[in-house]
C-alpha cells in the first residue's frame, strides 16, 4: 500500500498544474522600450555600412536558431498567461520571422513563477528585480506579466543593456493583454531585443527638424531641397520609409498629412513590425532590419556580435509535428471514472515530445498539465463527482508548437476514492480536523518533514490563502479565514516537495 501512495505522490509532484483565470485587461497601447543611445545608433550604422558595401543580403548562410526561455508569472489569485495561447503565439512568432533567416525554439519547459509582486508589474524596477532573479544564461528571457498598471504592451532591452548580467542581460517583458493570438507585440519586442529601433525613433518628436529623417531617398537633391539623410537619422534604415508616428495608428483609416523639411509628405509603411501601426497592419521586417538582427546574434569576420552567446550551442534536433493525437481513454462511452482516479491515454503524435492536457467544465478551465508520456493517471482531488468534463490534448515539441489542441473528449465522474496523498502509516504529516467550522483552527503536525508554506486552494483552483510556516515547529496552527462552505485543498510546501490534503469547511 505504501508503494501506491508514494506513486501517487510522485505523480502529483510531476504534475504541472496551471490555473488560469479569465481576466479582463485594460486597453494597453504603447511599447516601453527606451530610444536607442547614440552608441547603439552608431552600431546600427556600422552594420549598414557593411551591408551597403556588400550590396547583397550580408548573411544568407542558413537559418539561425535562437533559444527563448519563457517565464509565466502567476498572481496570488491564480491569474496568469494562458499556456495554450503561449504555444500558439510562439508558433506565430516563428511565422512572422520566416524570411528573416531567424527562427526560435523553447529552451526547456515554461518556467512558472508564483509571485504577485512580479505579476502586478508597477515599474521597470520590478522588471529588473524579476530579470535579475530569473534570467537564464544564453537564452532570450521572455516574461508574461500584467503591465496594465503602467499602460504598456511590452518592453525589451537592446543588446548590451538591461538587468541580468553577462550572457543573460535584458530580455522581453510582455503584457498578457497584448500577447493574445494575432497580436504582434512579441515580434516587435523581439526586434528591439535584436537591436532594432522603432521606425519613427529619432524623428517623431520634431518631424520638420533638420535632425528628423527626410522622405527623400535621393542623396543628391538640388538646393533649396535637402538631400536624403536616412543612413544617419531616424531609425538609420533607408529601406523603411521615414516615419514620425509615435502613437498607434490605423493603416486603413488614418489621414496622415505631415510633411518634412522639404515639404514632402511622410508615407510611413504600416506593415513594419517596428512601427506603431495597429497590430493587424503589421507583417514584415525590412532587409536591412533582418540584416541587423542576424548580425546581432552571429559574429562575422569583421564584427563581433553582441548577442553571439545565443548561438554558441546548436539547437537540438526536433521534427515538425504534422498530425494530432487520437484520444483513446476516457471516452464519452467509457464507464464513469472516480473523480480522483482518471486514466488518460492517447495516441502518439509523430515528432511530439510533449503533450499539453487541459481539462474543462462548461468551457471553463479546471486544470491543465504537461506530460512527455502518452498516458496519465490523474489522481488529484480537483474534480467533483457526478459531473461531465471535457478535455483536449495538444502535441508539441520545443521547436514546433503549430499543431492546435486535439478534438475534444468527454468523460463523467463518480465518487472519488477516499485516498489521501499522504501515507497514513508513516504519520509524518497529519492535518486535522478535516471537517472545520468557519473560523476554526486547522492543525498541522509536521512529523519529520520540514514544512515551509501553507496554501489553501478552492475547488476552482484559486489560491484563497497563503501563509509561511515557521521552520522547526512540529505543530502549526492556522486560523481559517471566513470562506464559503465547501471542499478546499491544502497544499503544503516542504523539504520533500509539495503535499496535498483535502478539507471541508462547513
Ligand atoms: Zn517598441
Amino acid at each position: 500500500m505504501k508503494k501506491i501512495y508514494n506513486y501517487l505522490l510522485v505523480l502529483i509532484l510531476l504534475c504541472i498544474q496551471a490555473f488560469t483565470a479569465q481576466a479582463q485587461f485594460a486597453p494597453e497601447a504603447l511599447c516601453g522600450t527606451a530610444e536607442p543611445s547614440d552608441a547603439h545608433y552608431k552600431y546600427i550604422e556600422s552594420l549598414n555600412q557593411q551591408y551597403n558595401a556588400l550590396d547583397i543580403e550580408a548573411d544568407s548562410n542558413g537559418t539561425i536558431y535562437l533559444p527563448i526561455k519563457f517565464h509565466v508569472v502567476t498572481d496570488i489569485n491564480g491569474s496568469r498567461y494562458d499556456q495554450n495561447t503561449l504555444l500558439t503565439v510562439f508558433c506565430e512568432l516563428n511565422q512572422k520571422f520566416q524570411g528573416s533567416g531567424i527562427q526560435f525554439y523553447m529552451r526547456g519547459d515554461v518556467n512558472v513563477i508564483n509571485n504577485s509582486l512580479y505579476y502586478r508589474h508597477t515599474s521597470n524596477a520590478v522588471g529588473s528585480a524579476l530579470m535579475n532573479e530569473h534570467n537564464v544564461i544564453r537564452s532570450i528571457n521572455t516574461y508574461f506579466v500584467d503591465l496594465s498598471a503602467i499602460g504598456l504592451c511590452g518592453y525589451a532591452y537592446f543588446p548590451g543593456s538591461g538587468p541580468g548580467g553577462p550572457l543573460r542581460e535584458g530580455g522581453l517583458m510582455m503584457s498578457i493583454g497584448c500577447s493574445q493570438v494575432g497580436n504582434t507585440t512579441l515580434a516587435h519586442e523581439m526586434g528591439h531585443y535584436l537591436a532594432l529601433p522603432h521606425t519613427f525613433d529619432g524623428s517623431s518628436t520634431d518631424p520638420i527638424s533638420p535632425f528628423a529623417e527626410r522622405v527623400t531617398r535621393n542623396p543628391n537633391e538640388v538646393a533649396p531641397r535637402f538631400s536624403a539623410n536616412c543612413n544617419t537619422f531616424g531609425d538609420r534604415y533607408c529601406d523603411t520609409p521615414a516615419d514620425i508616428y509615435g502613437f498607434r495608428w490605423n493603416c486603413n483609416g488614418m489621414a496622415l498629412n505631415d510633411t518634412d523639411l522639404n515639404g514632402d509628405t511622410f508615407l510611413p509603411d504600416a506593415g513594419y513590425f517596428m512601427s506603431y501601426s495597429s497590430d493587424f497592419c503589421m507583417n514584415k521586417f525590412s532587409q536591412q532590419q533582418m540584416n541587423t538582427m542576424r548580425q546581432t546574434v552571429r559574429s562575422s569576420s569583421t564584427t563581433p556580435a553582441p548577442r553571439n552567446y545565443l548561438t554558441v550551442f546548436p539547437m537540438p534536433a526536433w521534427d515538425t509535428v504534422t498530425s494530432n493525437v487520437t484520444l483513446l481513454e476516457p471516452l464519452a462511452s467509457s464507464t464513469p471514472s472516480p473523480s480522483n482516479f482518471i486514466f488518460f491515454r492517447w495516441s502518439k503524435a509523430p515528432g511530439a515530445t510533449h503533450y499539453f492536457v487541459r481539462i474543462r467544465r462548461n468551457n471553463l478551465p479546471v486544470t491543465e498539465f504537461t506530460t512527455t508520456d502518452t498516458t496519465r493517471l490523474f489522481t488529484i482531488n480537483l474534480l467533483q463527482p457526478g459531473l461531465t468534463y471535457t478535455y483536449t490534448i495538444r502535441p508539441y515539441n520545443h521547436g514546433w508548437t503549430c499543431v492546435g489542441p486535439s478534438q475534444t473528449g468527454t468523460f463523467t465522474t463518480t465518487q472519488g476514492y477516499g485516498v489521501s496523498v499522504f501515507d497514513p502509516k508513516s504519520q509524518e504529516v497529519v492535518i486535522y480536523p478535516s471537517l472545520l467550522e468557519a473560523g476554526q483552527l486547522l492543525n498541522i503536525r509536521s512529523g519529520e518533514a520540514q514544512l515551509q508554506s501553507f496554501s489553501l486552494v478552492d475547488i476552482q483552483g484559486r489560491t484563497v490563502m497563503q501563509a509561511p510556516l515557521e521552520s522547526g515547529s512540529i505543530v502549526h496552527q492556522i486560523q481559517m479565514p471566513v470562506l464559503p462552505a465547501g471542499t478546499y485543498h491544502v497544499k503544503l510546501q516542504s523539504n520533500r516537495g509539495p503535499l496535498f490534503e483535502r478539507i471541508v469547511i462547513q
